[in-house]
């Protein structure tokens, strides 16, 4: 109670993610310049420098970015992880937020991901990011195309881990990541977890992280491409 009366101040919260976010200062998401103002009526930043949108909030380009959760909750949900020594459910977050379980275990997921990383930003601000999964532990990198998808289905096969790299090319950063399949909704809810939002988006792999699910491409802005790379 006393953490959701504590992050019921917008202003507090803000301030408070600002902080966790930008420990040296509010940084644009999309080039990375500290040259920005803030506009206090409408809680949003705006880049001095010349490039398409300049204005961006707490969320641009970090892991609220694609939720229209309140901040408040995200943060309450931040408190109950770090605060409860024997680990949180799903359900219990549920009940204490107000949400469903569903959304509830997705706050969860993002946010231990978060943690695990050290950062809330999302890859892909300044420049495109390249996404390749192959297996590890295995030839599967030198099998046929088709063979590979015959042979990576499910777990991934006797003593092989399936592994999703992505690489941002402007910053050269790369997050390597283990993902139990590489069935449509589990890339592309690695994606959405992990790169931001109107990012350019390369792969080899066009179908498996497009003909997903429409519906996220759609919620993406209409400056989103994706283009075969390979
Ligand atoms: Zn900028």
């Amino acid at each position: 109670m006393d953490a959701v009366r504590y992050f019921s101040y917008a202003e507090r919260t803000l301030a408070l993610l600002v902080q966790i976010r930008w420990p040296n200062g509010v940084t644009c998401p999309m080039c990375g310049s500290k040259r920005v103002s803030f506009i206090s009526t409408r809680r949003l930043w705006k880049c001095g420098q010349r490039h398409d949108r300049r204005q961006f909030s707490i969320k641009v380009g970090s892991i609220f970015e694609d939720s229209p959760l309140p901040l408040d909750k995200w943060l309450v949900a931040m408190w109950l992880i770090i605060n409860c020594k024997n680990g949180i459910s799903s359900y219990e977050v549920a009940r204490d937020l107000k949400v469903t379980q569903q959304t509830a275990w997705f706050m969860l997921h993002r946010i231990r991901k978060a943690m695990q990383r050290g950062s809330f930003e999302k890859m892909g601000g300044a420049g495109p990011v390249e996404a390749d999964e192959t297996m590890i532990g295995g030839l599967a990198r030198f099998m046929h195309k088709d063979r590979k998808a015959l042979k990576i289905k499910g777990t991934g096969g006797v003593g092989k881990e399936l592994v999703v790299g992505l690489l941002d090319r402007e910053t050269g950063k790369v997050r390597v990541a283990h993902i139990k399949d590489r069935k449509k909704k589990t890339l592309q809810d690695h994606v959405r977890a992990n790169v931001g939002e109107g990012a350019h988006l390369f792969t080899d792999e066009l179908a498996s992280y497009t003909v997903v699910s429409p519906n996220w491409w759609k919620s993406y802005k209409s400056d989103t491409t994706v283009e075969r790379f390979y």
